[in-house]
């Protein structure tokens, strides 16, 4: 059982509020991600729950302990950062036996948790390698195996995959939430990907100029989102801005019924939920682009005034650029003065 409360932390550098008045509680077993764009404080969090920074104001605890400022080699937790950071001149084996030498273990328990723990991340035999005969994806897996053999009450993770490629990272993420499932320990995982967010978390939160801007499970993040900043991080999603009358909202052209009061409004639609109709030259809008996925393709379509927005279609032998079309979108959101004032039964379509 581990339980983290993160209380009214601030942290301020010079004139920077990295981390401004956050509050956050990660139940017991629970996976957050922290996901926000560069700068919004989501490592500062990390550290700080780490121990590797001190808050300027506000309280951290786990399991009801205060250890806001404990230094990191007394906290119950683990960190693994970007770079891994082993000890070249040590084998594996010993990267991993070191921490738990430093507690005075036998030496049989602490190979038979080395083993265990090897076993754990796919490493088993590994442990006579030198890390530096091993491949990136490795690496991170014995960083991950060496927090893991001190068996941390709080696995912190701060972007661990970032410097892997895309298929590594992949696969990489899926034996992480694994591991994290079977030894069912509380993590707080940094990402500024939303795709690993999305795939990862029970819990994400979309963080902005060190707030929290959105906290909830990965699908009412992606179907419900609350600000028009966490609909345009969070997957892919055309925002228009506008104006309502007599619960019409137009857009350079475009209309589309939008039962709210008059005034400004933020259109939010995804492309998946996006139509496009061609209706033989007399199309207010035109296709600029189509890019086949293969698996579906993704049309670039202009408004009169520049402004593009994307729509999704199963084919992509349909549509060409130059081709006018008119526009309907499926399901939508409207925001409002940075809250959601309307949103289709199924916003994402
Ligand atoms: P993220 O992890 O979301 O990219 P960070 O937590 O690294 O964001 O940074 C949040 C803000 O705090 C940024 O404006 C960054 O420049 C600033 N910052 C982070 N660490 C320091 C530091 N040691 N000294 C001064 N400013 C810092």
């Amino acid at each position: 059982m581990a339980v983290l409360e993160i209380k009214g932390v601030t942290k301020r550098f010079q004139t920077t509020t990295a981390v401004d008045a956050f509050s956050l509680n990660v139940a017991d077993g629970e996976l957050v991600c922290l996901l926000g764009p560069s700068g919004s404080g989501k490592s500062t969090l990390l550290r700080m729950v780490g121990g590797f920074e001190t808050p300027s104001d506000g309280l951290i605890a786990i399991d009801g302990e205060d250890v806001t400022r404990v230094p990191p080699e007394r906290r119950p937790t683990g960190m693994v950062f970007q770079s891994h950071a082993l000890w070249t001149h040590m084998n594996v084996f010993n990267n991993l036996a070191f921490g738990l030498k430093l507690r005075h273990l036998q030496s049989a328990e602490i190979r038979r948790k080395v083993e265990a723990v090897l076993d754990l991340v796919g490493l088993g035999g590994y442990g006579a390698r030198q890390t530096g005969q091993l491949s990136g994806g490795q690496q991170q897996r014995v960083a991950l195996a060496r927090s893991l053999v001190l068996e941390p009450k709080i696995l912190l993770l701060d972007e661990p995959f970032a410097s892997l490629d895309q298929h590594l990272r992949e696969r990489l993420r899926e034996e992480v939430r694994d591991i994290q499932q079977r030894l069912r320990i509380t993590t707080l995982f940094v990402t500024h990907g939303q795709d690993e967010a999305l795939a990862l978390a029970d819990r994400i939160v979309v963080m902005r100029d060190g707030r929290t801007e959105q906290a909830d499970r990965p699908d009412v993040v992606y179907r419900q989102p609350e600000t028009p900043f966490v609909a345009g991080f969070i997957g892919s999603m055309n925002l228009l801005d506008g104006v309502v009358a007599n619960g019409v909202f137009t857009h350079s052209g475009l209309t589309v019924p939008l039962a709210v009061s008059d005034g400004v409004a933020t259109l939010a639609v995804r492309p998946e939920a996006l139509d496009i109709v061609d209706v033989a030259g007399s199309g207010m809008a035109t296709i600029h682009r189509v890019t086949d996925y293969g698996t579906h393709a993704v049309v670039d379509i202009e408004l009169p005034d520049g402004v593009r927005l994307k729509a999704m279609v199963p084919d992509a032998r349909n549509w060409n650029a130059g081709q006018p079309v008119a526009l309907k979108p499926r399901a939508f959101a409207a925001y409002r003065d940075n809250a959601a004032i309307f949103r289709s039964l199924d916003a994402n379509g």
